[in-house]
């Protein structure tokens, strides 16, 4: 039987690896695409819509239509453009749908998958982050399967046990490229330094976000929707080797994890044969050529940014839509230069502070205006740490 499947954001790093597992697992003669959405690389879009026999292609910047258009007349795939166009991709009728918009452009369309029944391969962040309740009211109200992709939630999906309640859901962090620094090394980070990640290959500002553990952050505030869990039951270990993805404890001890090569695909392909395992060529791990795997637990010192998620879970309401926000813009001023490596979690912290008490987000313009609302305040906390000019 031929699958009907949808990529939102196919054009991005996770986009690119869900073709990849498409063909893995079957190509054409297993699946049909419906639709690909991309933004910028229209180029890229067009290739793969090619490629796959796309029914449709969207882009959401409409001012590349034509450039789109031009790149796939006579192929036969449909084209459309802007952020209404993406939604119109989710809704139309794929049984699986990969959820890999950056950022809150990601939100509406997801959303719009969800409510309409799709099983919905999720990778985007935000819409658990910012809109934890109101996104898993609409995986329940359209009878939605939710599948985490982020491989620390799919290794966790992976060994819940249905019979027991967790006890402890235990997400590993690699720690990032300055995981052993010092403070004094640490402020004096650049840029171009942070993005270098020393096991998973990502984008730009996720690399970013792992080497200061607001990556890490963001997957604990994930986990509590996705797994219902109270804050307390959250826990995060330094595991750099980045080999046991995550670990499930329960109440009789035991403790369950998931281990594979730090691969993306590994999750995303879980996430297209759920719930069985289709063979893939995912590398195969070689123990004794590992020979070990090391833990330790993380500084809070040198990482406040998982003391702020933990803040931001006890105080509930918008509070991860604040720390969200407040990462984004510190992190955008400090890839621009603005403020320095350490001043990032110092610009969160003194947002979820101002912000303190904002309501959780009930509808998605909700969600938006407290996201806008959050960036203005944050930018003037970046401002008041930028060095004055000579
Ligand atoms: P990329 O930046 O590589 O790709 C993002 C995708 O979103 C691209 O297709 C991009 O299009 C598209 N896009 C950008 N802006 C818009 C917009 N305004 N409207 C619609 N589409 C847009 O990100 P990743 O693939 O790395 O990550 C995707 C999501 O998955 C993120 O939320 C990330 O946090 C999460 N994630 C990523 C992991 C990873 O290993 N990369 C691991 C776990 C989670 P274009 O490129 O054409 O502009
Ligand atoms: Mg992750």
């Amino acid at each position: 039987m031929v699958r009907r499947v949808t990529i939102l954001g196919s054009t991005g790093s996770i986009g690119r690896s869900t073709l990849e597992a498409l063909d893995w697992l079957g190509g054409r003669e297993a699946f049909a695409v419906e639709a690909l959405t991309g933004a910028s690389n229209v180029a890229l879009l067009a290739e793969q819509a090619r490629r796959c026999g796309a029914r449709l292609a969207v882009t959401a910047d409409p001012a590349r239509l034509p450039e789109l258009r031009a790149a796939l007349s006579g192929s036969g795939v449909e084209t459309a453009a802007g952020p209404q166009a993406v939604i119109e991709a989710a809704a139309r009728p794929a049984e699986w749908v990969m959820a890999a918009i950056v950022g809150a452009a990601g939100l509406a369309p997801t959303l719009e998958a969800a409510r309409r029944g799709a099983v919905v391969a999720l990778a985007n962040k935000e819409c658990l982050v910012c809109a934890g309740p109101l996104f898993l009211a609409a995986v329940a109200e359209g009878a939605a399967t939710l599948i985490p992709v982020d491989s620390e939630h799919s290794a966790i999906f992976q060994v819940l046990d249905a019979r027991a309640a967790p006890e402890r859901i235990i997400l590993t962090a690699s720690g990032g490229p300055f995981r052993d620094w010092t403070l004094e090394r640490m402020a004096a980070v650049t840029p171009a330094r942070a993005v270098q990640h020393p096991n998973w290959s990502m984008g730009a500002k996720i690399s970013i976000d792992s080497a200061t553990m607001f990556n890490k952050a963001l997957e604990m505030i994930e986990a509590r929707w996705l797994f219902r869990a109270e804050p307390d039951q959250i826990e995060v270990i330094v595991h750099p080797q980045s080999i046991i993805h995550s670990m499930v404890g329960y109440a009789d001890g035991a403790v369950l994890a998931q281990l594979g090569p730090p691969d993306m695909r590994g999750a995303i392909a879980y996430a297209l044969s759920w719930p069985g395992r289709a063979p893939t060529p995912m590398e195969r791990l070689d123990f004794a050529a590992l020979s070990r795997l090391d833990f330790h637990a993380p500084d809070p010192e040198r990482f406040p940014a998982l003391r702020l998620a933990r803040a931001a879970l006890e105080r509930g309401g918008g509070a991860g839509c604040v720390l969200n926000a407040a990462k984004e813009t510190a992190l955008e001023a400090f890839m621009a230069d603005r403020i320095g490596f350490l001043d990032m979690a110092r610009v969160v912290e003194a947002a979820l502070e101002r912000l303190d008490g904002a309501p959780a987000p009930a509808a998605l313009d909700d969600v938006f205006a407290l996201d806008a609302e959050t960036r203005a305040m944050a930018a003037e906390l970046c401002a008041e740490r930028a060095p004055v000019a000579a």
